[in-house]
């Protein structure tokens, strides 16, 4: 293919045009900054615009989960369920981009081959499926923690004659079950969220599951008019709840510790939490995520409501994580449990056995040989490094970021990499990210670069990137806080133990609030840890 150059640098490229991207180009140009966005897909959303599968919804209540940065954006859009569907996200998304007139500023069906830093130019030059090279002065990677799916490939798995899905790139015109047999692999989140659906057509459904997860019912319904006008009305109350808490979510924290709680308050505690639903059980007690004995009393409490749901008692067995409660995202469900009250729903245990063979017909899995019509890979994804791995990213002196990365993601702040000079990642591995309501730090972030490149400009400065040493003391300080709590005591995708071969060092840095003043701070002091050049 031949490439063409754009001829007139950009002062931004941004990769991407899920929330990060929209975000980021309407606060650009605001600015007066020339941007541009790419995006793979044939539409924006990213996360909302791939994970089609059946059941798909936000896990964080939709009227937290939604933009902040403009109050008329925020009263005038009505959700119409507590947690919103996945075409309902993407509805918004589309507002979002008419409403701040976006659209022109944004170039779909276009992946992003490779990201060089031109030393003798100074620019880093973009270089995409569709032969064009786009030159920019900054590049801004806005691809996502979950969007790079993690596909394990089985023995014999190309010879299965039927249909195969992956949860995190579901077909746009949907699947039909109806009458079919179908194998779900994986029993995460979207396994989670899938399963209650797919369930609803299938004739016969097999849940392949290697670990038990733990989940919460979403008690997702329509969203009372009086119960948003009383938000709406004090919205940014809400916010700044939100904001305060670790995950950037009110999760109406109880800063009392387990341990300091007769048992009838303890149990009253997550009894209103079972009651409410969802995430804000991980704030029943300050101690959950730090405290052994108080996280096996709430996995404890979590079994105990697994056994009265599920009626079969080796099924509810089998269902019953073993591990530590939050150490793998919590999932939010609606009706996973009961499912499999449901004669033509079967969990297969292939924690021994685990799939040896995909055939022609069918997986041999848990020692058993399963015929299907239909194999649901919901395997997850190559978390927060994945899609920046997957572009060929060089910095000064053609060093790729990837090799940079061998033993694990290398940040400052989760927002820049030395020797990458004026490439930012947003929600980048090293900041708070995944362990927040998403949106919130997104809108960080992308107020950091934004403030950030406007200081760059004021003061004739071409070049930011942070030093070396800096970034060392800031990756050590996040395993640090993760170390300090029960984090680090699983394999989850946090830590990359996910995908086989990925180095074990904790991605996210838990504790926004902490966080946002850091960065706040890092700017008030002139980009400190930054070195600054006008060359
Ligand atoms: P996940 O949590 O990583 O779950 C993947 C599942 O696949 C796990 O059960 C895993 O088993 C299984 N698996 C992976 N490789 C396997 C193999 N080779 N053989 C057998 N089983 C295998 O992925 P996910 O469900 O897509 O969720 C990922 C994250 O996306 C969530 O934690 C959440 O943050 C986000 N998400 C959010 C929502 C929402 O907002 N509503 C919905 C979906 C996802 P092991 O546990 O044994 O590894």
């Amino acid at each position: 293919m031949t490439t063409q150059t754009t001829t007139a640098p950009l002062d931004a490229i941004i990769v991407g045009a899920g929330f990060a991207g929209l975000y980021m180009l309407h606060r650009l140009r605001k600015s007066g900054f020339n941007a541009r966005v790419v995006e793979a897909g044939s539409g924006a959303g990213g996360t909302w615009f791939w994970n089609r599968y059946p059941g798909a919804r936000v896990d964080i209540e939709s009227m937290q989960y939604s933009y902040k940065f403009s109050d008329e954006l925020a009263q005038e859009w009505n959700w119409s369920e507590r947690y919103a569907t996945q075409p309902e996200l993407l509805t918004y998304v589309a507002h979002v981009i008419e409403r701040f007139k976006l659209a022109d500023g944004i170039q779909y069906n276009t992946r992003v081959n490779s990201a060089k830093f031109n030393d003798s130019t100074g620019l880093w030059d973009i270089d995409t499926n569709d032969g064009q090279v786009i030159q920019a002065r900054h590049c801004i990677m806005a691809t996502g923690c979950l969007s790079s799916t993690n596909e394990p490939s089985f023995p014999g798995q190309s010879s299965f004659k039927g249909e195969t899905y992956h949860t995190g790139r579901w077909p746009r015109e949907g699947v039909d079950f109806t009458g079919k047999t179908v194998v779900v692999i994986g029993t995460g989140s979207s396994s989670i969220q899938s399963i209650p659906e797919i369930a609803k057509q299938a004739k016969q459904l097999y849940v392949l599951q290697r670990t038990a997860n733990y989940s919460v019912p979403a008690h997702n319904q329509p969203l009372d008019p009086a119960y948003v006008a009383d938000i709406k009305a004090n919205y940014g109350d809400l916010r700044a709840r939100g904001l305060a808490q670790p995950l950037a979510y009110d999760i109406n924290l109880n800063p009392k510790l387990c341990s300091e709680l007769p048992p009838e308050e303890v149990r009253a505690e997550l009894d209103r939490r079972w009651a409410w639903g969802g995430l804000p059980i991980y704030g029943a007690f300050a101690d959950l995520l730090v405290d052994a004995k108080t996280n096996s009393i709430v996995a404890d409490y979590m079994r105990e409501k697994i056994r009265s749901i599920v009626k079969d008692a080796k099924t509810a067995e089998l269902l019953s994580p073993k591990g530590t409660f939050g150490c793998k995202r919590v999932c939010v469900d609606t009706g996973y449990y009961q499912t499999y009250n449901l004669p033509h729903v079967e969990l297969v245990d292939i924690s021994q056995i685990g799939i040896e063979e995909i055939t022609a017909t069918g997986v041999s899995a848990g020692g058993r040989v399963i015929d299907t019509d239909v194999i649901v890979f919901a395997t997850g994804f190559d978390a927060m490094t994945g899609s920046l791995d997957r572009i060929n990213i060089r910095g000064r002196g053609d060093v790729a970021l990837k090799d940079k990365w061998a033993a694990g993601p290398i940040t400052y702040l989760g927002l820049m990499s030395a020797g990458f000079p004026n490439l930012f990642t947003i929600t980048g591995p090293g900041s708070p990210s995944v362990l927040t309501n998403m949106i919130m730090a997104i809108e960080q972030h992308v107020d950091f670069i934004t403030d950030c490149l406007e200081y760059l400009r004021a003061n004739g400065i071409n070049h930011i990137e942070p030093r070396h040493e800096v970034e060392l003391v800031w990756g050590d300080h996040v395993q640090e806080v993760a170390n300090g709590t029960l984090l680090y005591s699983c394999n989850s995708w946090y830590l990359g133990a996910n995908v086989p071969g990925k180095p074990r060092v904790f991605m996210p840095y838990l504790g926004y609030p902490a966080y946002a003043e850091k960065c706040r701070d890092v700017a008030a002091n002139g980009y400190e840890g930054f070195d600054l050049s006008a060359a």
